[in-house]
């Protein structure tokens, strides 16, 4: 809600231009109609269980061999948008530039997938959880992107929401490394910090602004999945 306030108040000073081909916009709004329409869906032909596309086109739904072989502890993953040049440029204005008011349009084209989405829609009574930043990085960067993303989906969709991990370990960062060295450089890194009895045959969908290799998300769907969930979906507005 503060940060809802906040980016209107700021609008009254600055008034807004679109954050992709910067064409003047009404108070309130960050990207314009038609750079809206232009985002890029997750591919039809995608792994059931993480999302990741597959060249050519599938006979039937199926996991690509890095689930089959892997096994991640949730039971999968989507995105709203698949990446591009246009939405990897959100993403870093959002959260490395810091324009978290970014997260209110991030989170509204989250909030219109989630609604059509036939496997997230149907989970019911779904509790939002935000994957935790250390609170080194949280310091630097001053707020959380998952947090926003998590808060302003929760307030859109009308579901809950809880901070339910925390991340004890900083790790270094992971863009360079391969799936099996993220794994193992996550491992460790996230605590439960509320009883159990809050998860336990509830429907948690993990939330993220970006999926990459998913060793984040599995890492913190084995922390989770002690405490007995019904099930464990992981939500981000990017696939990498
Ligand atoms: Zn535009
Ligand atoms: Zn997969």
């Amino acid at each position: 809600m503060a940060l809802f306030a906040q980016s209107r108040l700021l609008d009254w000073f600055y008034p807004p231009f679109c954050n992709l081909c910067r064409i003047p916009l009404r108070r309130g709004q960050n990207l314009c109609s038609s750079c809206l329409a232009n985002l890029p869906p997750l591919p039809s032909h995608a792994c059931l269980t993480c999302g990741n596309s597959f060249d050519g086109i599938l006979k039937a739904p199926q996991s690509c061999p890095n689930c089959l072989k892997l096994k991640p502890a949730f039971q999968f993953a989507t995105a709203a948008l698949q990446a591009n040049d246009d939405t990897i440029d959100l993403i870093h204005k959002f959260k490395l530039i810091g324009q978290p008011e970014l997260g209110i349009d991030l989170a509204q084209i989250g909030a219109n997938f989630f609604r059509t989405d036939e496997r997230l829609s149907k989970l019911e009574k779904p509790l939002l959880i935000p994957v935790p930043l250390h609170k080194s990085r949280l310091r630097k960067r001053g707020f959380n992107q998952a947090e926003i993303l998590a808060q302003e989906l929760s307030r859109q969709l009308e579901v809950d929401s809880l901070k339910a991990l925390k991340r004890v370990r900083s790790t270094p960062r992971q863009a360079t490394l391969t799936r099996g060295q993220r794994l193992k450089n996550v491992k460790g890194s996230f605590l439960l910090t509320t009883k159990p009895s809050k998860l336990i045959n509830r429907n948690l969908i993990l939330i993220d602004d970006v999926f990459t290799t998913g060793a984040t998300a599995h890492e913190c769907a084995r922390i989770l999945r002690k405490s007995k969930p019904a099930q464990i979906a992981v939500f981000t507005i990017l696939r990498a």
